[in-house]
């Protein structure tokens, strides 16, 4: 009889069941110590995560949109000030400019690797200037679903147009380019733990990556309202933005497992590639790099396959997810802020893109299943 058990999408129970021992004695130490914010597992974690990526600085904060805000807010954007940013991604990345009175101006994805494309960020920005309303004063490149984006390319744009560079890397934390982990590629990078990411909390959280000492101060006095040299000195305008001792001991713990679930995460998508590829499109590899992935996304040929697809891999017990069925430009909130550019790519991935259940706890058996059901709906 065929085996219709459901997949797990993620399985955060088999990986507690993991790191059950360490966990508890972690979670035991902060109730033991009851410094629930700014306990030494906060400050210890900061340093785990700096060498983990080769940072000079990590600063943890309450989330990943948290992490952008203060990155945007430690660099002055406001009103008047245009930010770049992919048009397919989380709504998070968008949100935040507009939070700040400022404006999200949306960049195209490449069609093979979905990563913002270097060369229609340069004309939007010169789309931007000749429009005259709007300064040109960051770029915040997406490292979609686990893969890095081409951070030397967007580097050298953002050089050439004088703008600041901050890496969402919310999806990607754990993976790399050109042999340097994700964490250095921008002025501040932003990563995000929320549960269901690839170094994931049990809560919300997030962290903050820079090179730059000044910035690292100013995100610290950022997270906690404000602050000075002394609690009751406030210098800005910051908020409560810092990161739980108790998920920080999560965090500790999930670190121990985090680089061989990096590795499983691989296996998973070496099996798909090796077992999909000939009937799907399966993902294009980002040259020069390795991979966190926090979503394994596949193309059928337009909406209605790939309606057929998760129907009949429902009906099979296999769970599928759509990351994004709307590019953000055509989203109810931020349809007003886009000047009308095309974005012809991202509205086709919209169309047509599906991901499979990814995460370092399937089976032989779970993948042989999935891929079965897979290649009986291409
Ligand atoms: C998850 C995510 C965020 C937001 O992180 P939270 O911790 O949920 O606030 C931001 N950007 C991207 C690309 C994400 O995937």
């Amino acid at each position: 009889m065929t085996d219709r058990r459901p997949v797990p999408f993620i399985d955060l129970k088999a990986q507690q069941a993991r790191i059950a021992v360490d966990l508890r004695r972690r979670l035991d130490a902060v109730l033991a110590h009851c410094q629930f914010v700014l306990g030494p597992e906060v400050a210890e974690l900061e340093g785990a995560l700096a060498r983990f990526c080769g940072a000079k600085h990590c600063v943890s904060v309450s989330s990943g949109t948290d992490a952008l805000q203060i990155a945007m807010m430690a660099e002055g954007i406001g009103p008047g000030d245009a930010v770049f940013l992919p048009a397919f991604t989380y709504t998070a990345t968008a949100e935040v400019p507009l939070v700040l009175g400022a404006v999200p101006v949306f960049v195209d994805v490449d069609p093979a690797t979905f990563q913002i494309d270097p060369g229609h960020l340069e004309a939007r920005i010169a789309e931007v200037r000749a429009a005259g309303r709007l300064t040109p004063r960051m770029l915040i490149g997406v490292d979609l679903f686990g893969q890095p984006a081409d951070w030397p390319a967007l580097a050298a744009v953002a050089a050439r147009a004088g703008m600041a560079t901050l890496d969402d890397c919310a999806q990607s934390f754990g993976a790399s380019l050109g042999g340097r982990m994700l964490g250095v590629m921008a002025d501040a990078t932003a990563t995000s733990f929320f549960p269901s990411k690839p170094l994931g909390a049990y809560g919300d959280g997030g962290a903050l990556f820079t090179e730059s000492d000044a910035r690292a101060d100013l995100y610290r006095s950022l997270r906690t309202h404000g602050e000075g040299t002394t609690r009751y000195e406030v210098l800005r305008t910051g908020m409560n933005g810092r990161l739980d001792t108790m998920q920080a001991a999560v965090l500790l713990s999930k670190m121990t497992v985090f680089p061989e679930e990096l590795a499983a995460r691989e296996r998973v998508a070496q099996y798909y590639d090796s077992r999909l590829g000939n009937a799907v499109v399966t993902p294009t590899r980002v040259a020069d790099s390795t991979a966190a992935w926090a979503i394994y996304a596949i193309l059928l040929p337009d909406a209605a396959a790939r309606a057929r697809m998760q129907d009949g891999l429902k009906a099979a017990g296999i769970p599928s997810a759509i990351y994004y069925p709307k590019p953000l430009h055509r989203q109810p909130a931020y349809r007003d802020a886009h000047d009308g550019a095309a974005l012809p790519v991202s509205e086709n991935l919209a169309e047509r893109i599906m991901a499979l259940p990814i995460h370092p706890d399937l089976t032989e058996d779970d993948l042989s299943r999935i891929c079965d059901a897979v290649l009986a709906h291409a």
